[in-house]
């Protein structure tokens, strides 16, 4: 792994001049906005095909194209990022394009945010060991012969929401498991409720948490199955996301809220030192009960929070001025620079 020595000491290679870049996808034309915003020098790593749509934007200071995106491990690039003074923002789609254990290990441009978080959120069994020691609930997980109600079987390395499927007896599921048995999968309680993926930021720099907004994924085709009488007999639900609605909490449910951010924040000080650092989101289902399920944790900015770039109801009310997570972000930066605490927050 490359050690944060190695990248304090490219950061102080840039003399406290730092511009803001990332790749062109997921949430980047609200990070670089949040950016120039904040009053930083903007850089997109872009491939040929996307460019016009970031320059339609006018987003970036700079653009720097590479063939694929994993050539951002090419010492060329690298290089060429630490020339420019370049600090990256991951967003999912940046940890997706490039994978967690090259970013561990190949990759020294300084990140913002702890690396180590990558290896707690992109492994089922560990991000599980993280959210149920914070004392959060999560969906229970069943062997075969405890099947007593709906549940949702996710196979190990399914990405974006397909290879899932549903059943609710153990019959139902050696039926459809068939031929793939061996694959590691888990089966989880379906959780019935409102699914609300709520955005946080932790400011080390205040050791404050913030509750920044929330949204609901929308997802197809199951969102659009609802519309189909009997839609089971035709077809299996996939998760694939392809947009986000805004949604506010009833009020009453904040104090919770705020309160799982907190312990999530404070175990991952435990456990991979110095813990979560800027945006992070907690994929919940609220019952009827209102009771809150966690079922995943993006450690990063996720593209939910695109709906705020003019800030969300919680940010407004606390800034009293457009605060967005990607300006949130360009501001702990800033705020690092100004104080000379910079290194506590980049990676
Ligand atoms: P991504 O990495 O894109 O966030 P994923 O492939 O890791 O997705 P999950 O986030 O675990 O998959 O689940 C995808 C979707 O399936 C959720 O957004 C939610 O709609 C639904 N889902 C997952 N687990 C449950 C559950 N236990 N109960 C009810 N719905 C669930």
């Amino acid at each position: 792994m490359i050690s944060q020595e190695r990248i304090k000491e490219i950061l102080e290679s840039y003399g406290g001049e730092i511009t803001i870049g990332t790749i062109a996808s997921h949430s980047a034309l609200q990070i670089l906005h949040g950016a120039r915003q904040e009053g930083f020098d903007t850089l997109l790593i872009t491939t040929k095909d996307r460019e016009k749509l970031y320059r339609n934007f006018n987003v970036a200071n700079f653009t720097l194209f590479v063939e694929n995106f994993k050539d951002i491990l090419s010492s060329e690039v690298q290089d060429e990022l630490i020339e420019r003074n370049c600090v990256l923002i991951p967003h999912g789609s940046f940890v997706e394009y490039i994978g967690p254990k090259n970013i561990l290990d190949k990759l020294e441009v300084p990140c913002f945010g702890n690396r180590l978080v990558l290896e707690w959120e992109s492994d089922r069994r560990k991000e599980r060991e993280w959210l149920t020691s914070s004392g959060l609930k999560m969906p229970r997980e069943v062997k075969p012969d405890e099947i007593d109600g709906p549940v949702i079987v996710k196979f190990f390395g399914a990405k974006g929401g397909r290879d899932f499927f549903l059943a609710s007896s153990e019959e139902e599921y050696w039926d459809k498991i068939r031929g793939r048995e061996k694959e590691p999968h888990v089966i989880q309680e379906y959780v019935v409720g409102t699914r609300f993926y709520l955005h946080y930021f932790y400011s080390p720099l205040n050791d404050e948490i913030e509750f920044t907004g929330s949204d609901i994924r929308y997802e197809s085709n199951v969102d659009g199955l609802t519309r189909i009488p009997d839609w089971e007999k035709y077809f299996s639900p996939t998760y694939v996301v392809t947009g986000n609605i805004p949604v506010i909490l009833r009020e009453s449910l904040l104090p919770e809220v705020f309160e799982m951010g907190e312990r999530v924040v404070k175990k991952s000080k435990e456990l991979f030192y110095p813990g979560m650092i800027g945006p992070f989101c907690l994929e919940t289902v609220c019952t009827d009960g209102l009771e809150f399920y966690v079922f995943e944790i993006s450690a990063r900015i996720v593209a939910g929070t695109s709906l705020y770039v003019w800030g969300s109801p919680y940010t407004w009310v606390k800034y009293n001025e457009p605060m967005s997570t990607g300006r949130r972000i360009a501001l702990e930066i800033k705020r690092g620079l100004e104080t000379n605490r910079e290194s506590e927050l980049i990676w």
